[in-house]
């Protein structure tokens, strides 16, 4: 049992289960494990803080300082509830919850989590779940009680940024849980963002046809592991809450929710219980998006929140969209996707990286030992089927670090003849967020993608190197300089 640090609400941690390494099963719980075995990753803020501007400039300031810690924002005007930030901000942190060492490496952590997502455990049902502890329903429902940050200027509102909406598919009954964003409107209505690329999309549009309601939960705060199963790209069939429990290494404990007909992790932080509202709709956003670009006001749907559940003593967590806890919580589950999609077409692929200068999601290299020529762009059209939102891919040898840009930069420089070796598709469907999409302003999702081999080719020059240079120790041959008259040391 890990020591209880002194930032967290007085509740115990729920026991932690063996599998995850001892990281806990719940948000509460890795941050007792972080406190306890990594306690310089974990920072709190006792000052005031405004939840509008103040709050993201602080996350701002810190990342570029790099290696951006945990932050509990313990007082937020306006709310009794702490602000949880940067859980999944580094990959240390995503490898500790997943039980890997901190510093295991991406290929390791990208194998781990195809390797538990392939095992999805169907979650359980319990009794007495922490989640509700407290429950608000009718007029104690008042979504003006939770520490919602504003963070750009332009953002239409204050936003819930790592909720999940659970939602169950009409005709299959699968349960689906997905982050879309969340804009406060009202006392008890949310605008939402329902991608057209997202599960949640196809089935709020299947109750909208019916012309009813659909039924939506959002858990906010728990365990990393959890988040990183709910992000899997699994197919509309698969539960996410089940790979979840594959992630968390024991089945995910669910509440049956008070005011609608769906379950939800008993072990979240706070749950909104509600309805999306059939043909209803609601000008939602500008918001700053991760491209760094606003992302357009549209009449999106309105979700009407019927009960309020938390922990007694809840914390609210959040993710500053386009940084580094948004970024890599969203792209490190698409490295399992692409890289099982590129390993049918090439089983010489090696390891695919999506890095964050791409905003983990416009580019990724793919690392290959190519043994056919031919077999690099085969690997690059195998990952763009795989990530819609994939513009650039870039195939390289295996003997190139693709977790450092210069490297693969520096293949492009010097193995590409571009009308050979890359490869162009328009008109295809990417990210409607992308700003160099067809009609930014609008909101189009139509883009141009490019492919590159940038792998040596058959009359590849011989390359350069200077024999025995591993061996030396440049040190023992360097004599320090002296200033004029100084005495030579002995
Ligand atoms: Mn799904």
């Amino acid at each position: 049992m890990e020591a209880k640090p002194a930032l967290l609400p007085e509740q115990e941690a729920a026991p932690a289960p063996a599998h995850t390494g001892g990281t806990g099963r719940d948000l509460r719980g890795y941050l007792a494990f972080l406190a306890t075995h990594y306690p310089d990753q974990l920072r709190r803020v006792t000052r005031p803080v405004d939840p509008r501007f103040e709050l993201a400039g602080v996350l701002a300031q810190l990342e570029r300082r790099g290696r951006p810690p945990v932050v509990v924002f313990e007082h937020v005007r306006g709310s009794q509830i702490p602000v949880v930030s940067n859980v999944h901000a580094t990959f240390a942190r995503l490898a500790l919850a997943l039980g890997l060492p901190a510093g295991a490496s991406v290929r390791a952590f990208t194998q781990e989590y195809a390797r538990r997502e392939s095992h999805p455990l169907p979650p359980v049902v319990v009794d007495d779940p922490p989640v509700q502890e407290v429950v608000l329903t009718g007029d104690a429902v008042d979504l003006g009680m939770l520490p919602l940050p504003t963070y750009h200027e332009r953002d239409g509102g204050a936003y819930i940024t790592v909720g999940f909406a659970v939602m169950r598919d009409p005709d299959s009954g699968v349960r689906n849980a997905g982050i879309y964003r969340l804009m406060r409107q009202g006392r008890n209505t949310l605008g939402v963002q329902l991608s057209e690329t997202g599960h949640g999309h196809y089935i709020w549009r299947k109750y909208e046809r019916r012309g009813a309601p659909t039924p939506v939960a959002v858990f906010i705060g728990h365990h990393p592991a959890v988040h990183l199963g709910c992000m899997s790209f699994a197919p509309l069939e698969v539960d996410e809450l089940a790979v979840a429990g594959a992630m968390l290494g024991e089945p995910l404990r669910l509440a049956r929710c008070r005011t609608v007909p769906l379950e939800v992790p008993a072990d979240a932080e706070i749950v909104l219980e509600g309805e999306i509202l059939p043909h209803v709709r609601a000008p939602e956003a500008p918001f700053g998006e991760y491209p760094g670009t606003y992302g357009p006001q549209r009449l999106n749907p309105v979700v009407q929140i019927h009960a309020i559940t938390m922990r007694r003593q809840p914390l609210f967590q959040e993710s500053f969209v386009g940084h580094a806890d948004h970024l890599l919580l969203g792209g490190a589950p698409r490295l399992s996707t692409i890289l099982k999609t590129v390993q049918v077409a090439c089983p010489t692929v090696r390891q695919v990286y999506v890095p964050p200068a791409g905003c983990c999601r416009f580019i990724c290299y793919i690392a290959m030992e190519k043994l056919v020529e031919g077999d690099p762009k085969n690997a690059a059209m195998a990952a763009f089927a795989a990530d819609p939102y994939l513009k650039f891919v870039v195939v390289v040898d295996e003997d190139v670090d693709i977790l450092n840009d210069s490297d693969v930069l520096h293949a492009i420089a010097t193995r590409v003849r571009a009308e050979r070796d890359t490869f162009v598709v328009t008109y295809a469907r990417g990210s409607p967020l992308d700003p160099a999409s067809y009609d930014p302003r609008g909101g189009s999702h139509i883009v141009t993608k490019v492919g590159v081999d940038a792998t040596r080719k058959a009359d590849y020059p011989e390359e350069i190197r200077v024999p025995g240079a591993e061996g030396i120790d440049p040190e023992a041959y360097l004599v320090p300089v002296h200033r004029q008259g100084a005495e030579p040391e002995a």
